[in-house]
Parts: C-alpha cells; structure tokens; sequence
C-alpha cells in the first residue's frame, strides 16, 4: 500500500510517472497514433466482442482522449504459431507484435481478444484476465467462448484492462490518498466488479496525461 498525504501529491506523482514510458521507442510512437486496434482472435461471438469494445469506448471517453477504436473484422495475425501446449506465450506475442510493425511501419496499440490461455513467465491466465505491456502498447485479453460471460462482466474487464494501458499501473486497493474518500467498489479494483472508476483513480489517469502532454508538448485529452 503507498500511502499520499493530500490529492495535491498524489496528482503530482501521476502527473511524473510518464518519465519511464517515454524513454521508451514504442511507447512515443503509438501514443502518437492515437489508434486502437481490436484485433479479435478467438471464437467469441460478435455481441461479446461489442461489449469488449464498449469497455474499451467507455475508457477512453472517461479520461477524455483523443484516441480512436478499430476493429478490422479478419484475422490478422496467424496465431497458431505463438501457440505452444494449448497456450499463447505472452513473450512472443510480443515480438509478433513488434516485429509485423516494424515491417509495416506503424505502431498501432492493438488489444487482442483471444480463446487461450496465455502462458507469462510462470503464469498462465485464464479466463477473464489479461496482460498488458504498458510501454509496447500491446494488451491480451483471453475469454473462454465455453464459459458464459455476463455481457457487463466483459465489458468492465475490457474497461479495466484499457486503464491499465493507458497509464494506470496500480490497483485502486493499492493507494491510500487522504482528501479521497476511498469510495467502492471502483473499476480498478483487482477484479473490477464494477463499471464505475472513482474520483482518486481518474484524476491518476487525467494526471498522467497532462505529464505527457506536458512533457511532448502534444495534445491528447480532449479539450
Ligand atoms: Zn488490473
Ligand atoms: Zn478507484
């Protein structure tokens, strides 16, 4: 648990973490496209795909950003060969990733949704949980199709997971900031039961954003 003594510090300690992102070659680029990519790998159905990227919408609406969701309807990566003992390894995803945009160019964040587990160091996740590489801008989700989702399950996940990619590296349990009630349940709970973000939370992100566009001199919440 950190533990702030006022909004004042805890806003300034957001508005500073961007610091380690932008030393990072991918992190500057796809926060410059301003595209998301959903790229959709798995055998869920269309209607769970939409709440998926509801989730998503509704993310990037709360903090106000200028980011725009794509969803090319074909499979774009050929996965199977990532697989290994049924499961995606999360590092090679990786390199996948990487190296297709280095051949064409671009540095789209892209969300995977896909149907396997996916194996990252020495844990597997399973379904409903995800991972996501801040600085690569990269974030897999994996749903069991077998297993029924509440439609809101999958879309506070996907709103979740989405904070996690645009900056937010700590759980709402995980700080103490005095002058904010601590107000449940919030979306960046560990397992997000719910679809509201509370105030602590939300200005971390707005924070976060105003240290990069304060540190790129670029636009990027909307004004
Ligand atoms: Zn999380
Ligand atoms: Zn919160």
């Amino acid at each position: 648990m950190i533990r702030f003594n006022s909004i004042r510090e805890w806003k300034s300690y957001c508005f500073n973490t961007h610091r380690k992102y932008l030393n990072n070659v991918y992190f500057t680029k796809w926060i410059k496209e301003k595209i998301i990519y959903i790229f959709n790998h798995s055998n869920l159905r269309n209607e769970n795909i939409k709440q998926v990227k509801r989730g998503i919408e509704k993310a990037i609406a709360l903090i106000g950003l200028h980011f725009k969701l794509k969803c090319p309807n074909y499979k774009f990566y050929n996965l199977s060969l990532i697989v290994e003992n049924g499961n995606i390894i999360g590092d090679k995803m990786l390199k996948m990733v990487t190296s297709t945009r280095k051949r064409n160019n671009n540095c789209y964040a892209s969300i995977f949704v896909v149907d396997k587990p996916i194996k990252s160091l020495d844990a597997v996740l399973k379904h409903g949980e995800a991972l996501t590489y801040v600085s690569e801008g990269i974030t897999l989700f994996t749903f069991d199709p077998l297993k029924k989702s509440s439609l809101k399950f999958l879309r506070d996940r996907a709103m979740h997971e989405t904070f996690h990619l645009l900056g937010l590296n700590v759980h709402h349990e995980e700080t103490k900031v005095q002058g904010y009630k601590q107000l449940v349940p919030c979306n960046m709970e560990y397992n997000a039961p719910s679809s509201h973000l509370c105030r602590k939370c939300k200005d971390a992100l707005k924070s976060f954003w105003q240290g990069i566009e304060y540190a790129t001199k670029k636009q990027f919440i909307k004004s």
